[in-house]
């Protein structure tokens, strides 16, 4: 099956005691136990729920992975992912990292003593050079939230696999639609699907896939142990949320590709931060290993423009925090989603303050150019 018709009749199709076509709300805690010593393969939903499950297998079919597991949130999931490691453990990460998976491993983490080395990851050589007997994997965002960088997926694999340690992609941004890291390498594969696959601003969730048994019994062992679980309700929303994927996706891109040309035109903007571009650095490994560019735009303002009146100005795109909705979202890296970063390291990167980050939802284009356009006029 191709993904479009994947997303729909992947992971459980329907159910097949009713025939209904949606996996039912399994809203329960416990499961009766036929007799002692027995039972039907689920004994308490934090160890197993078949809604939760069919989720599961869901995004297991589309990351071509081996089992999926999913959570309360994309930092519940991973959590249950660093959970892996122990004492003693480096992690490389990407430099410009989602901020709470940077302040979980620096403030929550960091106390048991597993710690990270930041890391260039689109330089290669970089990466390969910070790798010692105590590094035990190498964790990427590609692109990264918010300067859109790209990252060699295969060429990190490719290093972790000669020194034996773990690939992890945080494939928020790209979803399986676009992007599957585990067919170039990487063993875990994480998801806020609390943006793009969730799709519509509903709900908080996270998901997991492993591309072994060996990793599938590992991570259902801390699932199942610290208990961060997605609940049934969500898990069905979530599966009916991924069912219009693909066609939301495309939109995302047609949406992505022409709102960041218009941006790029605007005299009101320094500089625009689009894999989608062929002079971005990150293009053509971006063409070779997504099947799209996707809809975060960041952008810089000029000096003589205000970016705190630009954001207030704005009626149709919503200032607010996530990303991935349908809507069009709109949000201040540097106080908002990267607060958590060290103001000098923010610097370092690039996350200046007059950088905001826009997730172009599915709307008319049309309308959303007339919306920023009336948004810059104000900006002066
Ligand atoms: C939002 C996000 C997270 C955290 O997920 P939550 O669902 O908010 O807990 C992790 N990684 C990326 C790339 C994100 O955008």
């Amino acid at each position: 099956m191709k993904i479009e018709s994947l997303v729909i009749h992947g992971g459980v199709d329907g159910d097949e005691r009713t025939g209904a076509v949606n996996v039912p709300i399994f809203q329960t805690s416990t499961y009766k136990q036929p007799s002692f010593g027995e039972n039907s393969g689920y004994e308490y939903s934090r160890t197993g729920n078949p809604t939760r499950e069919a989720l599961e297998k869901l995004i297991s079919d589309l990351e071509n992975g081996y089992a999926g597991f999913a959570f309360a949130s994309g930092m519940a999931a991973i959590t249950a992912v660093l959970s892996l490691f122990k004492a003693g453990d480096k992690i490389i990460i990407s430099n410009n990292i989602y901020g709470g998976t940077f302040r979980v491993l620096d403030k929550v983490f960091k106390n048991f003593n597993i710690g990270y080395i930041i890391a260039d990851t689109t330089n290669l050589k970089e990466v390969k050079d910070k790798i010692d007997e105590t590094v035990k994997a190498i964790y990427i965002e590609t692109p990264t939230n918010p300067l859109m960088d790209v990252t060699d997926i295969k060429g990190i694999a490719d290093i972790a696999n000669e020194k034996e340690i773990l690939t992890i992609v945080d494939n928020t941004f790209m979803t399986p639609y676009l992007q599957t890291p585990i067919k170039f390498g990487a063993d875990i594969v994480i998801h806020s699907a609390t943006k793009y696959l969730g799709g519509h601003s509903d709900v908080v969730s996270g998901l997991v896939v492993v591309n072994t048994s060996e990793l599938a019994e590992k991570l259902h062992f801390i699932q199942n142990s610290t208990g961060g679980v997605l609940a049934p309700f969500d898990s069905f929303l979530l599966i009916r949320g991924i069912k219009t994927l693909a066609v939301r996706m495309d939109r995302h891109n047609a949406n992505g590709k022409i709102i960041a040309e218009y941006l790029k035109e605007r005299d009101e903007v320094e500089k625009v931060y689009y894999p989608g571009f062929s002079d971005h650095p990150g293009y053509e490994i971006q063409t070779k290993q997504a099947k799209g560019y996707g809809s975060i735009i960041s952008f810089v303002l000029k000096e003589d423009y205000d970016y705190k009146k630009f954001l207030s100005n704005l009626e149709l795109v919503t200032f607010g925090e996530s990303l991935g909705g349908v809507e069009s979202l709109i949000c201040h890296p540097a106080s908002m989603t990267h607060a958590a970063i060290p103001a000098e390291i923010r610097k370092k990167v690039g996350i200046v303050d007059s950088l905001v980050r826009l997730s172009v939802g599915i709307e008319n284009s049309e309308d959303l150019i007339k919306d920023l356009d009336a948004a810059f006029k104000k900006s002066k």
